[in-house]
């Protein structure tokens, strides 16, 4: 039984799009500091889930409650492609945006706002670079920036979508290493990922996700080779035309 507080906790939570279920009858907790893993094959709908947690979709049923927090208290990481990379600002302003929640969006920076910034660009080893376009950093690099910025914000909820895609292996370790910061910090994070042994390395819970939970808890009991082979054919025999799923035509034949 958990005894820390939960940080989400979701009651029977249906995600999608324009009506389509994608990810559905979701009901748990995320304890306040856990560090969980979110995990299932390409379209199990680990992304849906991180945007419903930061409230970019509205559950189609049930519900999802930040027990105590308010959507300021959340940093989210959209998954590369989702980001404009051409977008034309600076490392330094980018990294800057990270400090909105304190300093309020058309305030300037005071002195003691760019030491921070500073600093968030020290630790991830992009001071040099400051003054660079974002769009000519490396994959690696922009990630590293972007992390800066989660730094800065300073949330006690962190979620990450996919965070290491697109990035070398040095940047990888450097970046899970932040993460574990976070941890030890207390705060509470999520990540989207597809690669399992990170995962065993690195995350002491998982959410193993296929269109539903398959599995949910410590690492090890959750990604087991039957979980994640019932996860690949789950997710494979979905079928995302349907509007509404069949539990749910279950529960209307029952109470018809
Ligand atoms: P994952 O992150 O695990 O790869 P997603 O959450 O991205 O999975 O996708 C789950 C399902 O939702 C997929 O069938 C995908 O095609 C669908 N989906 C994702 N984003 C959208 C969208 N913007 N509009 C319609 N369907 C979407």
């Amino acid at each position: 039984m958990k005894t820390t507080a939960p940080a989400i906790s979701f009651h029977n939570v249906t995600l999608g799009y324009d009506r389509h279920p994608a990810v559905h009858h979701i009901s748990g907790e995320i304890s306040r500091g856990e560090l969980l893993a979110v995990v299932g094959p390409n379209g199990a709908g680990k992304s849906t889930l991180l945007k419903g947690i930061v409230g970019e979709l509205k559950p189609l049923s049930g519900s999802l409650s930040l027990d105590g927090l308010g959507k300021r208290d959340i940093a989210y990481l959209p998954q590369v492609i989702e980001i404009d990379r051409s977008f034309p600002i600076s490392v330094f302003d980018c990294v800057a945006m990270g400090l909105w929640r304190t300093i309020g969006a058309w305030r300037g920076l005071r002195a003691r706002d760019k030491q921070a910034v500073i600093g968030a660009l020290r630790t991830v080893d992009l001071v040099e670079l400051a003054d660079r376009p974002v769009g000519s950093l490396s994959g690696g690099q922009f990630q590293r920036m972007l992390f800066a910025r989660l730094l800065l914000q300073d949330a006690a909820v962190i979620l990450l979508d996919e965070p290491f895609r697109a990035v070398d292996t040095r940047t990888v370790a450097e970046l899970i290493a932040l993460i574990e910061r976070w941890h030890r910090e207390g705060r509470t994070v999520l990540a989207a990922l597809h690669d399992i042994e990170q995962v065993r390395a690195h995350f002491p819970d998982t959410l193993l996700l296929a269109r539903e939970v398959v599995a949910w808890g410590k690492t090890p009991q959750v990604l087991t080779p039957a979980n994640l082979a019932k996860s690949r054919t789950l997710t494979e025999a979905f079928d995302s035309h349907a509007e509404i799923c069949e539990r749910d035509e279950e529960l209307e034949r029952e109470t018809a």
